[in-house]
């Protein structure tokens, strides 16, 4: 008989529909490395075993924190659960015996948690007991995430997903995302998360249908259920019938000859009806993105997250490193400009390199995040600036500085950009001459209120509307029970947007959006009215923005803006924008 149909509902975070089989990623099993350690190497073998699990306690407790606010049921269930994860991660045979594998059979700590698990499972794999059975996979997925936690070298989450397959995971990290390959992959969901965060931004950026912050759907499902994810609506159906598969498909058709139609303007300007050109450019996560990018006709890419090189792995990336991955990117651009920006990672972006510290782990989005990191760890900037340099020559490259909140954090930075500048001088090694204009980033409410300061000290400025929303309304852009609340029209956030546009403009400096206000038709129009003729966004988005403006008069949509801009009720302004979308 076939199973029950299931809708769970989420965040519909990245448009599609994706059909096909369930990934659930906890049971996929991690491939770990096993090896011999020295007798001397114990302890700090050790040291290793302990670091990883308060990491994974760490990721618990966040775990755990998510789910204030779920339906009771969720919370009450999911809670219990992982109150239990972390009084495993304490004291529990698990940890015993793990590290006494260690001190005793001279094995890695992944090796010594895997044996451990299968040990474990072993003394009670006679018992036919559903709740034994349970607990088992509860040991096995603690054990997975110390795994996870444990290795140098990256695990690979998704190295064995079969082709066609819909990635299910309760929590998916950026770096985990990163590991999605689009090609295998038909789309992916989650129970926490929210829209805007850097997980969401990946997902669409690898163009898969995707919902976040789908609760309590994993307790319904296992790898090998037929699923559908429709990112459009932020449903996730597990074994549909007939009925919803076919309507499914024929939506995806759908879908496809549309998206088909919008890459034939791939070749034509951004013009609106009355001539004004606006520039639409590229925002870049990760490499294999490039040929959508040159697909979707992007002119450069205006936000290039350097995060990328600094994921999945154990040690820092060193200059040549940085600059071979740069350059692959500056290459196929041909030209057209590319806007690097500094390390930004914190708050929910993570990156791995644990390399003494370095990088922490776990920041706070008030913590010492973006530019503050790179200027407390000037040996990094240094660094990330000669690749940057080097890689310059092979193209028209610009530099960005995440998270600015005043003009002596560009002053500084300007002053390490000279220092790798001389240094790559002496070394005399080919690098970007002049050296490359640095703009600033707009994205916390403070450097938007003085933006007419950081005019003085930037060539140009650029608009990150995503944590600007966040930290004007004090809302986790990443947290799936304030989405509701995360609205980029608020007055409070679109004040400190054209307080911030108006100074550059009267500075006479580049203005741009990167956030992902930039990529979506529907503000477009507003946009263009507050002055805006740069937009950089996820590539999948080019066309639909640009088909926008191509319709749009400009001399109505400044017109609509300067009403908006009167307005202080977000509703209202959300209808003043659907109103005169609806009428184009
Ligand atoms: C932003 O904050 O709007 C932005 C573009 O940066 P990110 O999304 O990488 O934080
Ligand atoms: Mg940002």
């Amino acid at each position: 008989m076939s199973k029950k149909e299931l809708k769970f509902e989420g965040l519909s975070v990245s448009p599609g529909i994706g059909i096909g089989k369930a990934f659930v990623r906890e049971s996929g099993a991690i491939a770990a490395p096993k090896y011999k350690i020295r007798h001397r190497e114990i302890n700090e073998e050790v040291e290793r075993f302990h670091r990883a699990i308060s990491r994974t306690r760490r990721q618990i407790t966040r775990l755990r924190s998510k789910l204030k606010g779920a339906p009771a049921t969720a919370e009450e269930e999911m809670g219990y659960l992982f109150d239990a994860y972390a009084h495993m991660l304490k004291n529990s045979r698990l940890i015993r015996g793990a590290e006494s594998r260690i001190q005793t059979e001279r094995i890695n700590a992944e090796a010594a948690v895997q044996t451990e698990i299968e040990e474990i499972a072993k003394t009670f794999s006679n018992m036919e007991d559903a709740y034994i059975a349970a607990r088992i996979e509860d040991i096995r997925d603690v054990g997975n995430r110390l795994v996870k936690n444990l290795s140098r070298a990256p695990v690979q989450p998704f190295a064995h997903v079969p082709k066609g397959s819909i990635v299910l995971a309760d929590i998916l990290t950026p770096e985990d995302t990163a590991q999605l390959n689009p090609n295998k992959t038909a789309g992916a969901a989650t129970m926490v998360g929210g829209a805007e965060g850097h997980t969401a931004i990946l997902l669409r950026a690898l163009g898969l249908p995707a919902v976040l912050g789908a609760e309590d759907m994993l307790r319904h499902v296992r790898t090998n259920d037929p699923v559908i994810v429709d990112g459009d609506r932020g449903l996730v159906i597990i074994h549909p019938t007939a009925e919803t598969q076919s309507t499914y498909e024929r939506l995806r058709s759908n879908q496809m000859r549309k998206n088909r139609q919008l890459t034939r303007l791939r070749d034509q300007k951004a013009k609106t009806r009355d001539g004004t050109v606006v520039a639409l450019r590229a925002n870049v996560e990760l490499p294999m993105e490039m040929e959508l990018v040159t697909r979707a006709g992007a002119e450069g890419i205006g936000l290039l997250r350097s995060e990328f090189m600094f994921m999945n792995r154990a040690k820092l990336p060193s200059e040549d490193e940085q600059y071979r991955a740069l350059r692959e990117l500056i290459r196929p651009m041909k030209g057209n400009p590319v806007t690097i920006r500094t390390l930004d990672v914190g708050g929910e972006k993570v990156a791995s390199p644990s390399d003494g510290d370095q990088i922490p782990v776990d920041v706070s989005p008030l913590g010492l995040r973006g530019i503050r990191l790179s200027l407390a760890r000037p040996e990094l900037l240094e660094t990330q600036f000669r690749a940057i340099l080097r890689a310059g020559v092979h193209g028209d490259i610009r530099i960005l500085l995440p998270m600015v909140t005043n003009a002596s954090e560009v002053r500084r930075a300007r002053d390490i950009m000279a220092r790798a500048a001389r240094r790559l001088k002496r070394r005399g090694v080919k690098f970007a001459r002049p050296l490359p204009p640095i703009g600033t980033m707009i994205e916390v409410p403070s450097a938007a209120l003085a933006a007419d300061s950081l005019t003085q000290v930037s060539d140009f400025l650029a608009i990150g509307s995503n944590d600007l929303t966040m930290y004007t309304l004090a809302i986790d852009r990443a947290d799936e029970h304030v989405a509701h609340l995360y609205d980029p029209l608020h007055p409070a956030v679109l004040r400190l947007i054209q307080f911030s546009a108006e100074a550059a403009l009267r500075a006479r400096i580049p203005l741009s959006m990167c956030g992902e206000m930039a990529g979506d038709p529907r503000f477009t129009a507003l946009l263009l009215g507050l002055g805006f003729r740069d937009l950089s966004m996820t590539a999948a988005n080019i066309p639909r923005v640009k088909q926008r403006i191509q319709r749009l008069d400009l001399a109505a949509a400044n017109h609509r803006a300067r009403t908006i801009m009167d307005q202080i009720d977000a509703g209202r302004i959300a209808a003043l924008i659907d109103d005169f979308n609806a009428l184009a």
